[in-house]
């Protein structure tokens, strides 16, 4: 096998408040503030592969409006042609975890004007940092009622929030200066997205001006709030996308969602789809009933104890991929997928998870050395690896052997060869490349690894003696690297 090549993806996770690093192009950072604190708060970086705007999309800033975080994070494995996003999907995840708008206070009153010190305090402190980095801002909230310019009913008025677009004004004074941003336009395109798939012209959004610097404001309680912040310090485009609560929650997701998706056009900021990433494939654990009994969970480089003659079946990997993936059970079963199937083991072996080609974690089943107490459950332990060194499990002619590292062999021309796998590994024998010098294994892609490959020693052309160390067919060798670092080896001698 050969390394997995990540791409330019690559996540990032620090513990340390208030530091934001500049968004880089192509790339994607996961900043983790107050880590390990019951306000943990997640932020989600991702830039394009071109310069441009900066979005910023906050949800859950009150814990009982869902559609807001649900609709974020649709955004947080984003990739981007051009531009850039800033995701916050869960501002007050201690409200959220409550369902209620508010623990201590109202998240969402505490940008101005507010001397009060709790966790809220804290989490806004890195929210209006993120606010002037960005060039507009998206506060995901869900309204009461449903907002109309002109009176219709008690749950249908000016008053309302619901089905709205809100910004404190109808124009910004932009803080590079320049002519004034046209708020109320740039809503106006977006309303008009999130409108085609709203059919009830009852529910479509309009634009409400809260007039919130205005001394006759009706909404004088808006000025503490983040887009206020966002407009009157950080001089940046600011809105509140208010979805009516009492619609259902997929409604609800889908309007955030074209809202997000509008501005983001409106901006320039152009999504790739589909994103490509090309994470490196790392397994969790495998589901594993023995002779049919409960599944037990066996972690990556955990071993499992069983019987000889036991009965195994691997009815489920996590990794972090979910498609692509099966188990190969070395030495017997199918050397293609032995996922769910229930397989008889004789000997000591592994199981190795695979996504696609790439190898990414094994378990081992342990035989139970004879005359030892058999155990009545199930006994799942960590590697405890044994002192000795790396030793070859072989298969000559059929019959398992066992030998050192460094050690050499005699083989018979004619004899068939099965290098099965290395043992006593501190590592995930996965991650070698055990390579029979002068035998391909995999003649379509020769990764150089040649293990469960049975190597036929007398059949014309499969053994390249200019290979062999004394270029004349005798003396083999088989070298096991780690990296690309030389970790053992098996020297082979052929008795002509
Ligand atoms: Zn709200």
């Amino acid at each position: 096998m050969i390394p997995f090549v990540s791409k330019t993806v690559f996540i990032l996770a620090v513990a340390a408040a208030f530091v934001c690093q500049p968004a880089q192009a192509g790339r994607r950072t996961h900043t983790v503030y107050f880590e390990g604190q019951e306000n943990e708060l997640h932020v989600y970086r991702i830039s394009g592969s071109k310069p441009g705007k900066t979005l910023l999309i906050i949800g859950g800033i009150q814990g009982d409006e869902p559609c807001g975080f649900l609709a974020a994070d649709s955004y947080v494995d984003f990739s981007l042609k051009t531009g850039n996003l800033i995701v916050v999907p869960r501002a007050n995840f201690p409200s959220i975890l409550k369902r209620e708008r508010q623990i201590n206070q109202d998240m969402n009153r505490k940008f101005s004007d507010d001397h009060v010190v709790n966790y809220e305090t804290r989490v806004v402190h890195v929210l209006k940092k993120l606010i002037c980095e960005s060039d507009c801002f998206l506060n995901l909230h869900e309204g009461s009622g449903i907002y109309s310019p002109v009176w219709e009913s008690q749950m249908k008025n000016p008053q309302r929030y619901g089905q709205s677009i809100i910004a404190d004004n109808n124009f910004l004074d932009p803080a590079k200066g320049g002519t004034p941003v046209d708020l109320a336009a740039m809503a106006g395109t977006v309303i008009e997205k999130i409108n085609q798939n709203i059919d009830d012209p009852f529910y479509h959004f309009h634009f409400n001006n809260h007039r919130t610097g205005q001394a006759d404001t009706r909404h004088k309680e808006q000025r503490r709030s983040a887009t206020f912040y966002a407009a009157d310090i950080c001089r940046i485009p600011a809105f509140g996308i208010e979805s009516a609560k009492s619609l259902p929650l997929e409604q609800k997701v889908r309007q955030m969602i074209d809202a997000i998706n509008g501005y983001m056009a409106v901006l320039d900021i152009i999504p790739e789809t589909p994103g490509i990433d090309l994470k490196k494939p790392q397994m969790q654990y495998m589901i594993i009933s023995v002779n049919d009994s409960i599944p037990v969970v066996v972690g990556k480089m955990q071993r499992l104890k069983i019987r000889k003659g036991d009965t195994v079946q691997v009815l489920d990997v996590v990794a972090n991929y979910e498609r692509g993936l099966s188990v190969n059970i070395l030495g017997v079963g199918s050397n293609f997928n032995d996922m769910k199937k229930k397989i008889q083991i004789q000997a000591s072996t592994r199981i190795e998870a695979k996504k696609d080609f790439y190898a990414c974690g094994s378990v081992f089943l342990d035989i139970d050395e004879p005359g030892k107490d058999v155990p009545t459950r199930l006994a799942v332990t960590d590697s405890a690896e044994k002192k000795t060194g790396l030793q070859y499990k072989l298969l000559i002619n059929g019959k398992q052997k066992f030998v050192d590292n460094y050690s050499r062999i005699t083989l018979d021309h004619g004899d068939i060869l099965v290098i099965e796998d290395v043992l006593n590994s501190p590592v995930d024998p996965a991650s070698y490349v055990v390579n029979f010098k002068g035998f391909v294994g995999n003649k379509s892609f020769n990764s150089g690894e040649d293990r469960g490959y049975p190597i036929d020693t007398g059949a014309d052309g499969v053994l390249m003696p200019r290979y062999s160390r004394d270029k004349k067919g005798r003396h083999y060798h088989v070298l096991t690297t780690l990296e690309d670092k030389e970790v053992g080896k098996l020297y082979i001698d052929m008795q002509l």
